[in-house]
């Protein structure tokens, strides 16, 4: 599929779609957003600055209303959205939050309206340092994810990203729906057979996982814990980080009200005090520790899948220059 034909689809799903994906703010930075002109659509390879996952958990979103005694009922009537431009380490992240929202009806509805546009670079060959987030293909890798299309970019021979022969591949009934509905053919279609076996508890994630429980008292959080100055701007960007808290806005006098979710981190302070004021983390470095601690330990075991994704973001942002690949390599060292 060329990329003026892509444009095109992307012009058609907006007729019955709120259409979302990576457009450049005026700081050059890539922010995810409604696309109301197809030319400010940006597919180069570059991750976005925050990841996708606003627009599956708001950051702040109201869960129901009450009435005095009375409770309203939610509603879950969402907009049909696309979302273009989802990476390869996006869509891993999505397929956790699948599972840690299975029974959560505001999730799930939301994803129900929503058809995933997927996409990856076939090769980095020559491309500036700027990509070094690209997520290249590995072998196979489109039967381990779920999206509904993903677009395969090919360079044309000047290595121009996205101007060579892109490849289509469906991988849902929505997704063939809408390609047959645009009147394109010439897709593969893939069948999903589950996360990758070997990204489970594989062999390095056995090593970090052990030496996670085995690290608690460990030198390296308390130097971590000196630097970090808690502006939770890890936990912000990073696609797999889904904790929250429940606010309740109640009016003056008390009779009506709303329940609000919105997102939390465990870089907070605040996060893990109970009643009486008492924080269980009681300082930066313990809070360090559990971040990892919740990523390659508590979720590998309980999804099986990896609790991170390896995108980089949380890098990329720390105002401290704290390098979490870095940190991981000196706990595997330990
Ligand atoms: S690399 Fe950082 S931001 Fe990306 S998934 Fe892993 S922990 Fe989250
Ligand atoms: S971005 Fe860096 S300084 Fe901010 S909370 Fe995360 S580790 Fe700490």
């Amino acid at each position: 599929m060329t990329k003026t034909k892509f444009l095109e689809l992307i012009n058609f799903l907006q007729k019955n779609h709120k259409v979302y994906g990576p457009v450049l703010d005026r700081a050059n930075r890539l922010l995810v957003r409604e696309i109301k002109k197809t030319e400010h659509l940006v597919l180069d390879g570059r991750l976005t600055h925050y990841s996708f996952k606003n627009l599956f958990l708001p950051d702040c979103e109201p869960l129901f209303d009450y009435d005095h005694q009375k409770l309203k009922e939610p509603n879950y009537s969402y907009e049909k959205r696309a979302i273009v431009g989802m990476t390869i380490s996006d869509l891993k992240a999505l397929e956790l939050y699948d599972q840690v929202f299975a029974k959560d009806p505001y999730y799930q509805e939301r994803k129900r309206q929503t058809l995933v546009i997927g996409y990856g670079i076939a090769s980095k060959k020559s491309y500036s340092e700027e990509l070094i987030y690209v997520q290249q293909f590995e072998e196979n890798i489109l039967e381990h994810i779920k999206f509904d299309i993903f677009l395969e970019l090919n360079s044309d021979k000047t290595d121009k990203i996205f101007n060579g022969s892109n490849l289509i591949f469906v991988g849902s009934e929505e997704g063939m729906k809408v390609l047959d509905g645009f009147g394109y053919k010439n897709y593969d279609k893939i069948e999903y057979v589950g996360p990758i076996k070997e990204e489970g508890l594989d062999r390095t994630m056995m090593a970090i996982n052990d030496k996670m429980k085995k690290s608690y008292t460990k030198k390296i959080w308390e130097n971590i814990g000196k630097r970090c100055i808690e502006c939770g701007q890890c936990t912000l960007v990073c696609p797999t980080c889904y904790c929250f808290r429940i606010d309740d806005e109640p009016s003056l006098d008390r009779s009506k009200g709303k329940r609000v979710r919105c997102w939390d981190a465990c870089m907070y302070h605040e996060f893990s005090e109970i009643s009486g004021k008492t924080r269980l983390l009681k300082n930066t470095e313990q809070r360090m520790w559990f971040w990892f601690y919740h990523k390659f330990v508590r979720i590998p075991e309980k999804y099986k899948i990896p609790g991170c994704v390896k995108c980089g973001r949380c890098s990329r942002v720390c105002p401290v220059d704290i390098d979490f690949m870095k940190v991981l390599q000196d706990v595997l060292k330990s």
